[in-house]
């Protein structure tokens, strides 16, 4: 097989080819059983054991503690925008440190729940740098504190979880890992919840992660949809309504490359080395630019900009031609977009750096 081009995509993302090609072998009959994992029982003694083992996958891969539940959801990020204060804000206040456009969202929805407070913001900044814990103004009997560990538009990422307890405050810590999930271990010590859409790092869309502290369910609005109520999902193992099964199996397939990576901090390793290349051209480089703060520079997603806008899309042409795809950037901050998961190898980086030399050496 020829090789495939390079998909910088943000999201749905590049996946492993190593995922994609056991589920193309897979799709017709499943490990002998006469069916593909679309046409099964969810019910069934073959769809069971895919849960249960991308279950335990995950549980290993993020070193998710026994008193942490771990659902299988739809409905993606934005949903849970919505699921989140159904279930976590009992009505009442809820802080958010808005850093970029997602958690912009995720506080304009939970207001229809809650009273969302905005205990720091990035704006002034242009979403550029992270506003340090230090100076949020972290409401008193908060139902808990929502934040987006990586920004995947602004290509901002919290590279250390706050210390709510340190900062005087004893509301759970919800995040949106939606983007950087799997790419580094989470500090549990310090999280509520987290949640995260599958389409950036994970697998296909439609399947959404949660992953939630025990003692936080139970407390769901009435207005809640049964489907959405955390305690009614956990306790019919994500199977209340019928789950995503594929996006699960897709999921479970990309648990187990994980895992023959050697894991999390494997991966971690490799996606700094990733990002270090990146980031480091780009900043001896006088023809392009990132201007994010390099304490909050995502991994994951790294947004640059031609100093000279008008070579747009003569940068693009030429990428498409060279096998990198997907580099425009999000239409809301412009300029390009270099999404750099998991399932993006070092090789692929190193030819977008390669690139972009060539690109501005033509260009002088
Ligand atoms: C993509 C993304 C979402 C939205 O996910 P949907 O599945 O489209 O609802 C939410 N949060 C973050 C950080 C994302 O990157």
């Amino acid at each position: 097989m020829t090789q495939r081009p390079y998909n910088f995509s943000a999201g749905p993302a590049a996946m492993p080819e190593a995922v994609l090609a056991q589920a193309a072998a897979e799709m017709l009959d499943w490990h002998g059983c006469g069916m593909g994992v679309m046409e099964m029982s969810h019910r069934g003694k073959e769809f069971i054991s895919i849960y249960e083992q991308a279950e335990a996958d995950l549980r290993e891969l993020l070193a998710v503690p026994p008193e942490f539940k771990i659902l299988f959801m739809q409905g993606g990020g934005l949903a849970e925008n919505a699921i989140v204060p159904l279930n976590l804000s009992r009505g009442g206040t809820v802080d958010f440190v808005v850093s970029g456009s997602w958690s912009q969202k995720s506080a304009k929805e939970a207001q229809r729940y809650a009273t969302a407070n905005i205990a720091a913001s990035g704006q002034a900044s242009g979403f550029t740098a992270l506003p340090a814990p230090a100076s949020w103004q972290l409401s008193a009997g908060a139902q808990y504190l929502h934040l987006c560990s990586n920004e995947t538009i602004h290509g901002i990422e919290f590279h250390e979880l706050p210390d709510l307890k340190a900062l005087g405050c004893d509301a759970p810590l919800v995040i949106d890992f939606s983007s950087h999930v799997l790419s580094r271990p989470v500090d549990w010590s310090r999280v509520g919840l987290a949640f995260g859409g599958a389409q950036k790092n994970v697998g296909p869309a439609g399947v959404t992660l949660v992953i939630v502290r025990e003692d936080l369910l139970g407390h769901a609005l009435p207005a809640c949809p049964s489907a959405f109520d955390y305690q009614t999902v956990a306790d019919n193992q994500s199977m209340f309504n019928t789950p995503p099964t594929y996006a699960i199996y897709m999921a479970g397939l990309t648990f187990q490359w994980l895992k023959q990576q050697g894991g999390v901090a494997a991966m971690e390793r490799c996606n700094i080395a990733k990002a270090e290349l990146l980031y480091g051209y780009l900043d001896r480089s006088a023809f392009y630019v990132n201007k994010v703060d390099p304490a909050a520079r995502s991994r994951m997603n790294v947004p640059f900009f031609l100093r000279d806008e008008s070579r747009n899309q003569a940068f693009l042409d030429g990428a498409k031609a060279r096998g990198l795809l997907q580099l425009k950037g999000h239409k809301s901050v412009g300029g390009m977009r270099a999404s750099i998961y998991n399932a993006m190898p070092i090789e692929g980086v190193q030819a977008l750096v390669d690139y972009l030399k060539d690109f501005e050496k033509e260009q002088a």
